[in-house]
C-alpha cells in the first residue's frame, strides 16, 4: 500500500490514483495530456506524490514539444546509442557548448535549429558527413566506437560504395601473401599504411621521400622486434627504395585520403585529411613519430652509403628485410632512434 501525507487528515494516509485528462498552457501553447493524481483513501481529498507530479511534467513536455515539433528526450538518448557516442563528444562535434546536449538530456528544451539539427542526425548519411568533417576532435577511443557503429548503418552495397572501395579490396587481394623476409614477417596492414602515408604527408612530402621513410618506418621496427609494421614488400626503385607497386597503393587513395601536386619535378604526396595512429602499438608510434621528427634533417645517417647499398640489390628486385636490418647503423640506435632496443 503506498502512502503520503494528507494535509486534511494530518497524517500518512493510503492514497489511490486515478487518471483524468489536464489542459496545461505551455509558453502559449494549450496542451492537452493523460495524467494521473493520487487522492487521500479516507478523506478524499487530492494529496501531494511526488514521483506522480514529475510523470505528469514529462508529459506535459513531451506533448508541447512533440506539439511544436521538437526533439523528444528519449530520442536525444536514442540518437546517442545509435552512434554509440556521449552527450559531450557530440556537443563538441556540432561546435556547439560542451555540455548543451547535457542540459537537453536534463530538460532543457533545445531551439528549432538545434532541434532540426539533431533531428537530422538520424539519418546516418547525415551523421557520417558530419563525421568524417569533426572526427579529428574526438578520441581514438571514441572515434572508433562511432566508426564501427556507422559501418553497420550505412548500406555497404551503394554504387558509390563499391566504386570507393574496390581500388581497396583489389589491394588487400594482391598483398594477400604469407609472412616472410620480403614482407617483414608481416601480413599486409592496408588500414596501417595508409595512416602512415596520412601521418607523413600532413604539410606534403615528395613522393620518393615518402617512399623511403615508410620503408625506414618498417625495416627499424624489424630490427627492433623481427617484425615490421605494414606488411608491405619493397623493391629498389631506380636509385631508391619504394613499396611494391607504391603507384597502384596510392592511386587506390587519391581523391579519398591524399592528392598529388606536381613540384617542379618532384610529385608531391599531400593527406586530404588527419591521421589516426590509434591503431598503432606505442612502440610502432613511437618509430613513426622519431621518423617524421627526423625529416627536417637528412636521414641517410641511419643507413650509411645507402645508395652503394641499394645498387647491390637489382633494379626492380625485393630487398629483404634480414638484409636492410643489416645496413642500419648501430649509431641510429644510440641515437634514440630505435630507443628501447635493448
Ligand atoms: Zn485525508
Amino acid at each position: 500500500m503506498n502512502k503520503t501525507y494528507c494535509r486534511n487528515c494530518e497524517k500518512e494516509t493510503v492514497y489511490v490514483i486515478k487518471t483524468g485528462i489536464q489542459e496545461s498552457v505551455v509558453k502559449g501553447v494549450s496542451i492537452h495530456t493523460q495524467v494521473e493524481h493520487a487522492y487521500c483513501q479516507e478523506c478524499g481529498a487530492k494529496v501531494f506524490v511526488p514521483s506522480l507530479s514529475e510523470k505528469n511534467l514529462s508529459r506535459v513536455d513531451e506533448a508541447h514539444r512533440k506539439r511544436i515539433g521538437r526533439i523528444q528526450l528519449p530520442e536525444i538518448l536514442n540518437l546517442l546509442e545509435q552512434y554509440n557516442i556521449g552527450a559531450k563528444p557530440l556537443s563538441l562535434m556540432l561546435n556547439w557548448g560542451e555540455c548543451t546536449i547535457l542540459r537537453y538530456l536534463r530538460g532543457q528544451l533545445p531551439d528549432k535549429e538545434h532541434s532540426d539539427r539533431l533531428l537530422s542526425l538520424r539519418d546516418p548519411e547525415v551523421f557520417s558527413n558530419l563525421f568524417s568533417e569533426r572526427k579529428g576532435i574526438l578520441t581514438g577511443v571514441a572515434r572508433r566506437k562511432v566508426d564501427k557503429s556507422l559501418a553497420d548503418q550505412l548500406k555497404p552495397d551503394t554504387k558509390e560504395n563499391i566504386k570507393r572501395n574496390m581500388p581497396k579490396a583489389a589491394l588487400l587481394l594482391f598483398f594477400d601473401q604469407e609472412p616472410g623476409d620480403c614482407n617483414g614477417n608481416k601480413s599486409f596492414q592496408l588500414e596501417r599504411f595508409v595512416q602512415a602515408v596520412l601521418f607523413l604527408a600532413q604539410k606534403g612530402i615528395p613522393v620518393t621521400r615518402l617512399n623511403y621513410l615508410l620503408w625506414l618506418t618498417d625495416v627499424l621496427h624489424y630490427k627492433r622486434k623481427k617484425e615490421s609494421i605494414f606488411g608491405v614488400p619493397y623493391r629498389r626503385f631506380e636509385s631508391a627504395v619504394a613499396p611494391d607497386r607504391h603507384f597502384w597503393i596510392y592511386g587506390a587513395l587519391t581523391e579519398t585520403d591524399i592528392s598529388f601536386i606536381s613540384l617542379q619535378n618532384e610529385w608531391i604526396v599531400q593527406a586530404l585529411h588527419e591521421a589516426d595512429l590509434g591503431g598503432f602499438s606505442e612502440s610502432e608510434q613511437e618509430i613513426i613519430k622519431n621518423i617524421r621528427t627526423r625529416e627536417s634533417r637528412p636521414t641517410e645517417d641511419l643507413i650509411p652509403d645507402i645508395l652503394q647499398k641499394i645498387s647491390m640489390i637489382k633494379p626492380f628486385h625485393e630487398i629483404p628485410f634480414s638484409l636492410a636490418a643489416e645496413w642500419i647503423s648501430y649509431g641510429s640506435v644510440k641515437e634514440g632512434v630505435l630507443t628501447n632496443d635493448r
